[in-house]
This record gives structure tokens, C-alpha cells and sequence, in this order.
């Protein structure tokens, strides 16, 4: 989290809220989250928002002529919308730009991240130099909402490494994360432990079908269930991701999980591994 669907849906409602609208001032009070200084934050200042959109997870802010944010929320970023200005004790805050809106006088967009880590970051660019940040030129094609047709070739270069981490690598395919992964193989019956580069033409098939569907499928539901203000947990429409032990909701067969790290990644033994359960800790280690 975040992951496409949800940085998608922030980009549209802020897209709606805030394009046209002056910036009043700005300031970025996380310590490590401004990455550029020149042009610097100051730029925007008295500029016009011009547009919200999204390329992989990060969430492009355009702003008057020629200048953009770039701004990647990591694992515990959200970019939110207030009605009324940050109190300067709010430690969440890595980024506030102050908006100049006639109805909403206090009107602020605030990057703010939650945990101890301060991972979230933002980089001020001229536009025309978007495409080449390293951020930007390293990613994949777009998971949604056209992958390339054929997906087995696009993963066969990212060689013999188990699906789950190859969807997720952003090099090779932009916008999957850990918890949509889950949802993608599931949807697919493929395991998550089956090679990268190993996937016959159906089963590369089936697997751009659930991509494109279970994202799709996500952010239609936020289309729905998600205004402003964006609340700092989305209601994600989640099918199995961390449901380990209850049934699944294909087959009934209990959901089966794996640890690493920090993660869990959560299958159907019955319909992705042939009914394996894969609790050995070292196959998690492939998982990274
Ligand atoms: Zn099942």
C-alpha cells in the first residue's frame, strides 16, 4: 500500500479538486523528503495547478508553465487534501503545499507518512525532465490499464525468480505491490513460487487478464467507495491478501500463507500450488 489502484484514485480526486487553483506557499518540513533543490520548493509559489496524474505508484503534481512534483508515497505515504492548515506538530508531514482557493481559504495538500521510517520523497522537476528522473526512466510498462499483450516475453528477461517477486519488481512491470500481487495470482491460479520465466502462452494469458482485472476491478470500487477527503486507509476490496486460514472464496479450501520480512503472502493451495502448502521458511528467502 500504496500500490497502482490506490495512487491512481488519489491522482483523479486531487486532479478534480485542485486543477486551475493557485499555489499559495509551500513548504517541506520532512527532513529527507525534498530530494531536488533546484528549481527550489519556492517555484511553485503564486503557480497554478495544472493537472494530478500518476506513472507507476508516484504521483505526478503538474504546476503552472513547466514544473512538476514528482512524489513517491513508499509503504506508509498518503497524499491528502485538508480543509484546514497542519498544525506544525503534526510529525506526519513531509510536504505542504498551501492551496489559494476562494471556497476553502485554509485549502492544503499535505504529504504525510505514518511509522518511524522517513521513506516517502518528493522531487521538484521541470517538466520536460520527468521522463528521464532515474524514478521515472527505470520503470516498466504500466501494469494498467494495457500491460503488453504479450507477457511472457516481457518476463522471461527478469529470469528464473518466483512470480510474486518478479509482478512486483517495478523495473519490470510498474504498479504492482505486495498486496495486489496476491490478488493477481490467485485470480490467475498460478503459483506464486512458479518461474518468471517459465509461464506457457495460457498461463501468460490468464495472467494479463487478472492484472488488468483485479486492478481495474480495484479501482472501480473506488471509483465508488473513495472521496475526498482521501482517508488514510482505503477501503481495499482485498479477495484473499492476508486472509490466511479462512476459506478460499473460489474452492473453500483454507487459505494458506507465507512470511517474510515484514510481508505475508497469502495463495490457495488447492488452486495455485497443487495442493502444496509451502510454510518452509527458505522458500520464503526467494521471495525477495
Ligand atoms: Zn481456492
Amino acid at each position: 500500500m500504496p500500490e497502482l489502484p490506490e495512487v491512481e484514485i488519489t491522482a483523479r480526486r486531487l486532479d478534480a479538486a485542485l486543477r486551475g487553483l493557485p499555489i499559495e506557499s509551500s513548504l517541506a518540513p520532512g527532513i529527507n523528503a525534498l530530494k531536488t533543490f533546484d528549481p527550489p520548493l519556492s517555484a511553485i509559489d503564486g503557480q497554478a495547478v495544472t493537472g494530478v496524474r500518476r506513472i507507476g505508484k508516484h504521483i505526478v503534481v503538474d504546476v503552472g508553465d513547466g514544473l512538476s512534483l514528482l512524489i513517491h508515497l513508499m509503504s506508509a505515504g498518503r497524499l491528502q487534501l485538508y480543509d484546514k492548515r497542519a498544525s506544525m506538530k503534526d510529525r506526519t508531514s513531509r510536504l505542504l503545499v498551501r492551496i489559494a482557493d476562494p471556497e476553502q481559504p485554509e485549502r492544503e495538500l499535505r504529504l504525510r507518512e505514518f511509522g518511524t521510517k522517513q521513506r516517502a520523497w518528493v522531487k521538484l522537476l521541470r517538466r520536460e525532465d520527468v521522463a528521464a528522473d532515474d524514478a521515472v526512466a527505470s520503470l516498466g510498462p504500466e501494469a494498467w490499464p494495457d500491460p503488453p499483450a504479450d507477457l511472457g516475453a516481457l518476463l522471461k528477461p527478469a529470469g528464473a525468480r518466483p512470480l510474486h517477486g518478479v509482478l512486483r519488481d517495478q523495473r519490470v512491470i510498474a504498479g504492482i505491490g505486495r498486496s495486489w500481487v496476491d490478488e493477481i495470482l490467485w485470480t490467475a491460479r498460478l503459483s506464486p513460487f512458479q518461474r518468471g520465466n517459465d509461464l506457457s502462452a495460457e498461463e501468460a494469458a490468464a495472467l494479463r487478464t487478472a492484472i488488468v482485472s483485479v486492478l481495474g476491478g480495484a479501482l472501480a470500487h473506488y471509483e465508488e467507495a473513495v472521496h475526498l477527503p482521501i482517508p488514510d486507509k482505503l477501503p481495499l476490496p482485498l479477495r484473499v491478501h492476508r486472509k490466511q486460514g479462512e476459506p478460499c472464496p473460489r474452492c473453500a479450501t483454507t487459505l494458506e500463507a507465507v512470511h517474510y520480512e515484514d510481508y505475508v503472502m497469502t495463495y490457495c493451495p488447492a488452486d495455485q500450488t497443487g495442493g502444496k502448502v509451502l510454510k518452509d521458511r527458505r522458500l520464503s528467502r526467494l521471495l525477495k
